[in-house]
């Protein structure tokens, strides 16, 4: 894309979801009773009727055949945390030698995938191969590449989820059921349904593509496995939010085009904290969607990308030593009557509404943040959790100064005197309207409240945001559920006393969760340790906390999980896990071996040829730099074939057949371990050689190389 085509008008409203089967073309084009069982099957998740889906299917292909689409495909979410597809053509042949365009109901609602490669952990056995695709209307088909996309889940022959959406549907109705009684228990009759809606902020690097061609550690595992650090970092904080790169500004553009067409509302961009980081937020939208979306804004993100001559890089720990990437959660609950429940809101009525949704909030996240801890942990993005970065291991709130002075005075029932000078009592269940201003920012909280919805921002950058708010979701929803239980036979008089009393016991129980402070500090470790909460460091650590009792009971009873759907889940977390660290482990052998080992040895041959040629001609010459550097070469060369050997034959021990938590606890402690050590003096010798030695660019021209 040239200067001026990025400087050219754009018609925004015409380009906005150009490609999509949106409520719209709907509206415009199914008949009005059709048009109407698909509103309907979509708000209330009622079955669709086979003529109805039939005349979809018809409008649908020739909606799509207009704007240029030859195949479609039922497009789902494996427990690969990626997507699929498998395109079909429409042709059906005519048996005369032509062919004319179908597509049928019965293709629309539902495909039979071969199921087999995907990860199933054990819920499908290789002779059940078959897997089902289900059309999931709630989330539009949209064209892409010639091919129209149906948003489908996907199960096995049993009926399993073998996927991230059904949960997260699931999911979504929990706390619909749940949420709405409690509404209607606090006097809120109108409302008959909630959705949870999500707003995923996105970070990415972006690198130069023929940099990243030659890096096998980035091709193959999407992050730098050695590397000296730059002499500058992200130290001067000259990156967030600076002046954007002109080539970067055209990039972003054409991104924006492109997920505008798809209907994606991307919102806003701007340069991230560490050098060539950048963050894309969207609008949010229903938690379904906005996860759909998420997973083709990754998508574009790559490939225009691409296009651009950049590698655009999702993983959680590209580059060691700069800030990793993350994908900030923000999370809410809005009533079909268009109400925010995490709005504070300014009457007292929708206070106390307000503070019930915020309890159960807490209380949930209290309970189960273990295994809010196990729906980020990834071998990618435990290097962010795990580590001295954004954000750390341990779970805990944000709430910042005034909420946090709204729930002192219900723990002890003392007045609130607000930032604006009012003082109110919990006894009038009062609130003053918190403003998004007046809730500071904290960066270093794991889970903020923002204003009107809460951030969770220990989601990776190249996570599908469906398992964090599967758990979100239905941990409110138990909490909604315990509230009800508690009043729904309170009799009116003293409902309200009995409400108090119950919001000051849930904060008594869990306040041990809120935490306004530094949450990066030594102390906070220690903190956290006294107030009993999950420091869950490693995926290893974590993982066993899915399948516990705790966990079975809350998503079972809660109609989200079976029991064996968690197990399978729990397999195949951690074989992706040590798999992962597998792959990493082979990539940074080889790597070492033949890359850096040749610009290793190429400088010390200069450096001794540079010698010997010396001396003959300057018989007395001391050489003391280059022997110098020759010596510390030679001693980082000894350390370096001593860890790689350790490094190799430690891979070769772990075994990958053995139980799984077993082989994952070995590659954390013993692989990565290794790799760490290796690494060290790999980084340490490849900081004395110069760039024209190495076989690959070095982190200064990754960092420092956008226009
Ligand atoms: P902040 O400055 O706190 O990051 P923004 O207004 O920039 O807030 O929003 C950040 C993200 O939060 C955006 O993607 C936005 O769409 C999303 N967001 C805003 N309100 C909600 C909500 N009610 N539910 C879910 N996400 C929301
Ligand atoms: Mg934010």
């Amino acid at each position: 894309m040239s200067m001026e085509e990025t400087g050219s008008t754009v018609n925004i409203p015409e380009i906005y979801g150009s490609l999509v089967f949106d409520d719209r073309v709907m509206r415009e084009r199914l008949p009005k009773d059709v048009y109407r069982a698909v509103r309907k099957t979509i708000k209330d998740g009622s079955h669709l009727e086979l003529d109805v889906a039939n005349t979809v299917a018809a409008v649908m292909k020739n909606w799509a055949i207009e704007h240029g689409a030859t195949h479609f495909t039922h497009w789902f979410q494996p427990l690969t945390g990626l997507t699929a597809e498998k395109h079909d053509s429409f042709i059906s042949p005519t048996g005369d030698g032509g062919v004319v365009l179908d597509f049928s109901g019965k293709e629309l609602v539902k495909g039979e995938p071969d199921a087999s490669s995907f990860p199933s952990g054990g819920l499908r056995a290789t002779f059940e191969a078959r897997g089902y695709t289900a059309w999931d209307p709630s989330s539009p088909a949209f064209i892409k590449d010639g091919t129209l996309y149906i948003p489908t889940a996907f199960c096995s022959y049993g009926g399993e989820a073998l996927d991230k959406k059904t949960p997260l549907l699931r999911s979504m109705e929990a706390i619909s059921k749940s949420a709405v009684r409690v509404l209607h228990l606090l006097g809120n009759e109108e409302v008959t349904h909630v959705d949870t809606t999500i707003g995923s902020e996105q970070e990415y690097f972006l690198i130069d593509k023929d940099l990243y061609k030659q890096r096998k550690d980035l091709l193959l595992c999407g992050r730098t496995l050695i590397g000296a650090p730059a002499p500058k970092g992200q130290e001067m904080e000259d990156h967030y939010f600076g002046v954007l790169k002109p080539k970067v500004a055209e990039y972003m553009h054409d991104l924006d085009q492109e997920l505008w067409k798809l209907g994606v509302p991307a919102k806003t961009k701007h340069n991230e904290v560490a050098p060539s980081q950048h963050e894309l937020a969207p609008v949010f939208e229903t938690a379904n969607v906005a996860v759909d979306h998420n997973q083709l804004t990754m998508e574009m993100m790559k490939k225009v990308a691409d296009k651009h001559n950049y590698a655009c890089l999702l993983h959680e720990k590209p580059f060691e030593g700069v800030n990793g990437s993350g994908k900030h959660n923000n999370w809410s609950i809005s009533t079909n009557t268009g109400v925010n429940l995490l709005d504070p809101g300014a009457t007292p009525a929708e206070n106390i509404q307000f503070l019930v949704f915020l309890m159960a909030v807490i209380s949930a996240v209290d309970e189960y943040a273990d295994l809010l801890r196990v729906s980020v942990a990834t071998a990618g993005n435990d290097h962010r959790l795990g580590a001295n970065e954004a954000p750390p291991a341990i779970i805990s709130i944000f709430v910042g100064d005034e909420l946090e002075g709204v729930l002192k005075s219900i723990d002890d029932g003392t007045a609130f005197v607000s930032q604006g000078k009012t003082k109110l009592g919990m006894g009038a269940a009062v609130l003053p309207h918190i403003t998004r201003d007046s809730t500071d920012r904290n960066r270093t909280s794991p889970f903020a409240f923002t204003g009107n919805k809460f951030e969770f921002r220990s989601v990776g950058s190249a996570l599908s945001v469906a398992d964090p708010n599967i758990v979100l979701n239905t941990a409110v929803a138990e909490y909604l559920d315990r509230i009800y239980d508690r009043l729904k036979d309170v009799p009116k008089e003293s409902f309200d006393t009995e409400l108090k009393k119950l919001l000051k016991e849930l904060l008594d129980e869990h306040k041990r969760v809120l935490f306004n402070g530094d949450g990066y500090s030594e102390e906070w470790v220690k903190e956290a340790e006294r107030r009993g909460l999950y420091n869950l460091k490693s995926l290893p650590d974590a993982m066993p906390h899915l399948v516990s009792e705790h966990s079975v009971d809350l998503f079972t009873k809660h109609k989200v999980f079976t029991k064996s759907e968690l197990e399978s889940r729990y397999e195949i977390f951690l074989e992706n896990y040590s798999k992962t660290i597998h792959i990493e482990s082979l990539t940074m052998q080889e790597m070492v071996r033949k890359d850096f080992t040749s610009g290793l040895l190429s400088y010390e041959k200069a450096l001794t040829d540079e010698m010997i040629g010396k001396k003959s001609l300057l018989p007395g010459a001391k050489c003391k730099l280059e022997s110098d550097t020759l010596g510390t070469l030679e001693t980082e060369s000894e350390a370096i074939d001593a860890s790689l050997s350790k490094l190799h034959d430690d891979t070769k021990e772990a075994e990958r057949d053995g139980d799984a938590l077993h082989t994952a606890r070995y590659y954390h402690d013993t692989i990565l371990a290794d790799m760490t050590e290796l690494r060290s003096h790999v980084d340490t010798a490849e900081a004395m050689i110069p760039e024209c030695y190495l076989p690959y660019p070095t982190y200064g021209e990754m960092l420092f190389s956008l226009r």
